[in-house]
């Protein structure tokens, strides 16, 4: 495979275009999207035509407004270029119209209320900054999408609304340090963690089919103690999988660079070099879909839930954050100078403000019923939110704020004095158990779950910090001494900051308690943290940059508590079944098999000590899995009569929740019991540890 040459391949890319295109159609398409202005119709029919010349060279029949509704997922509806002739032909057309606008009937997406029925229709617009591509034989155009009054209804529009905000707030601050960038830009590195586990053995899984995690299932012999995983040797059958993965990412043009197998067994990692953060969130959403497809032509079935197995690591979604100019200027790199240093302290404590200003809606960022399994247990960080900084930096920040030495060498911001010493990436302490870690010359959001789109998280951290500069840019651009006054405004704002900075291990039992002493934010679960989107500071923020409006606002909350009561109905309805049809009957027949041998080795002299002691455990631990399934049943009643959507969370967390952990309890012990050729299921251990 040469992969230069593969790269990109399927990607209506700056080289396609500048070969494709008129270079004055090219040059004002580059302007264009360089300022992100709306494109004009007679440059879009250019630009349509060459596109649909160049997908058809390449096989393409289909073209469609590729968009990512608030379900999280990607969705496209296919028209082909066909046009008829007068003769009874058809030639292959695509028009500037088609390109710039679609019209999509929207009914059956969620809208949280923001479209009424009679107004089914959405509309989609391309987002000119990200690449059209070719996918399965159709030319996807990305697209963002909104409601007939223009309301968002997808996750790409507020993300390139934040960033805009960034953009301005940073540029603001650039200014006053005498910086030459005219654009300021998020980036983003999405690292992809998931499970293969075998296809034939998870089409026996009712639970992972209709749920995506096993909702039953005892624990392995063997777990992920050892850590042999991590890192370890990838198996054969995996590793091509991986490889076909690669190959079909790059000719996507999409920067698949590291790959490695996890902590937990059967689980995987995959992270690509990152980039602009809209870009970064198309090309994560693609990955995701590519490595659920080439998982079926390898026989395998890639789980991107958050928490598909109890007892064992979940998976994640690191994203990884900075900010960048056009000029080449990471702007969370400390850098080398005094003036570069306080140019990179101000960015630091505007981050730290933000994010100890804005805990709430951080969490609630990465708020679903799947991740709420994640946040706390294993390898996931807590659902309390803390900054880590490691020992050095947050050593310097402290010798700041008191006006200290640190280490002996007085930190000056003043140009031409001592130097913040550079810090290599790799000295930066890893510490894996801080939700949102500062990582050399980034910050690493390791909260947000793997199936979730980098889009909500993003959004919520440029806004934040976006508001966060503007006050600052506020306070500095009145200051008669701006050296004085940024000297004073960082020592000030990291004091009053700081309890958000935690260097420990977030996993102890301590960190809950001392978090609570700083008056920290613990909130446990979807329904306890999604409301805070709603609160006055936080729809103050969001509308005075567009973001989101209060109505959006109001939508999303509805969209996110509406999904966790679904998916928990979901989950109870198939732990029912699973009960009913299966479990239950495969305890009964064990039950009768052992009472026979018993009956018939009693007539032999036989004292069958085994048998009547298992048919008595396993008969009361199925009259427990019994009365929990009725009793989970009612609770299913009792909260679907719940009027309201967050009292109906609440009561899906409270009573359905908590049956759903109990029943479990039950079932999984007689699958411990139980002879293996009667238990229904894979277990834990074949499904982890499958042979390859
Ligand atoms: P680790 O697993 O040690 O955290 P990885 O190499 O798996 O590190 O992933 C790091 C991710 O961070 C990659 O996607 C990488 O491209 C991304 N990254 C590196 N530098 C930056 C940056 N300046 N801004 C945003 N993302 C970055
Ligand atoms: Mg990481």
């Amino acid at each position: 495979m040469n992969v230069p040459e593969i790269f990109g391949s399927e990607v209506f890319n700056e080289s396609v275009m500048r070969e494709k295109l008129p270079k004055q159609t090219y040059k004002a398409l580059k302007k264009t999207i360089a300022e992100g202005l709306p494109l004009d119709i007679e440059l879009a029919n250019v630009v349509a035509n060459a596109m649909k010349d160049w997908a058809v060279e390449k096989g393409a029949t289909h073209y469609t407004h590729w968009f990512q509704p608030m379900t999280g997922l990607t969705a496209e509806k296919l028209d082909s270029f066909i046009t008829p002739t007068d003769d009874g032909h058809v030639i292959m057309e695509f028009s500037g119209k088609e390109l710039i606008k679609g019209e999509a009937d929207a009914s059956s997406f969620p809208s949280g209320g923001l479209r009424a029925t009679f107004e089914a229709r959405g509309y989609t617009a391309w987002d000119a900054s990200s690449y059209a591509f070719i996918k399965e034989n159709t030319l996807c155009i990305p697209t963002a999408f909104c409601s007939y009054n223009g309301e968002a209804l997808d996750k790409k529009t507020p993300l390139l609304k934040s960033m805009e905000a960034i953009n301005r707030a940073s540029l603001r601050i650039l200014k006053m340090f005498g910086s030459d960038a005219t654009r300021v830009i998020a980036n983003c590195g999405a690292e992809q963690e998931y499970f293969l586990i075998d296809r034939e053995m998870y089409s026996h899984r009712k639970d992972l089919i209709f749920t995506g995690r096993t909702l039953y299932g005892a624990p392995a012999p063997k777990g992920q103690e050892l850590e042999d995983h991590y890192f370890g040797t990838i198996k054969t059958r995996v590793a091509a999988y991986m490889k076909d993965v690669d190959e079909q990412l790059w000719r996507l043009g999409i920067y698949a660079k590291t790959k490695h197998n996890e902590v937990a067994p059967a689980q995987h990692e995959l992270a690509p070099i990152f980039n602009t953060a809209n870009i970064a969130t198309d090309h994560n959403q693609l990955t995701m879909e590519i490595m659920k497809r080439t998982a079926r032509k390898h026989g395998f079935k890639c789980l991107l839930h958050e928490k598909p197995f109890a007892g064992i690591n979940g998976s994640g979604k690191h994203n990884n954050w900075s900010l960048s100019t056009n000029t080449g200027v990471n702007l969370l790199d400390p850098g080398k100078t005094p003036a570069e240093n306080a140019q990179f302290l101000l960015f630091l404590v505007a981050v730290i403000k933000a994010v100890n200003d804005y805990q709430d809606i951080l969490r609630a960022s990465v708020a679903t019923a799947g991740n709420d399994h994640r946040l706390g247990a294993n390898e996931a960080p807590p659902a309390i939110i803390s900054i880590f900084l490691g020992d050095e930096l947050t050593g310097i920040l402290e010798a700041i704020s008191h006006g200290d030495k640190y280490e002996g060498k007085r930190v000056e911001m003043e140009i031409g004095v001592d130097v913040l010493p550079h810090f290599p990436k790799d000295t930066t302490d890893r510490n894996r158990t801080s939700p949102f870690a500062f990582t050399g010359n980034k910050f690493e959001f390791r909260m947000p779950g793997s199936r979730l789109s980098c889009g909500g998280p993003i959004t919520v951290i440029n806004t934040i910090v976006a508001a966060t500069l503007d006050q600052f840019a506020d306070e500095l651009g009145k200051a008669p001494n701006f050296r004085q006054a940024l000297e004073e405004l960082i020592k000030r704002e990291y004091k009053d900051n700081s309890r958000i900075v935690f260097n420990g291990n977030g996993y102890s039992e301590e960190w809950e308690k001392e978090a609570e002493k700083r008056g920290l934010l613990n909130l446990r679960s979807t329904p306890a943290s999604v409301p805070c989107f709603c609160d006055k500071k936080n729809v103050e923020m969001f509308s005075k940059y567009g973001v989101y409006s209060e109505t959006e606002l109001k939508s999303r909350v509805d969209i996110l508590l509406d999904e966790y009561c679904k998916t928990l109905n979901i989950e109870a309805l198939t732990m029912i079944d699973m009960a009913k049809k299966d479990i239950l009957p495969a305890a009964a027949a064990y039950i009768k098999e052992l009472s026979q041998t018993a009956a018939l080795a009693k007539d032999l002299g036989a004292d069958c000590e085994f048998e009547t002691d298992m048919v008595k455990r396993i008969s009361t631990l199925a009259s427990q899995t019994y009365r929990k399934m009725g009793d989970l049943e009612n609770q299913l009643v009792k909260c679907k009569e719940v009027k309201g959507v967050l009292a109906q969370a609440n009561c899906y967390h409270d009573n359905v929740f908590t049956a759903m952990g109990e029943l479990r309890a039950y079932a999984d012990e007689i699958e411990t019991l139980v002879g293996e050729k009667y238990w229904p299921y894979p277990t834990y251990g074949a499904l982890l540890f499958y042979v390859m």
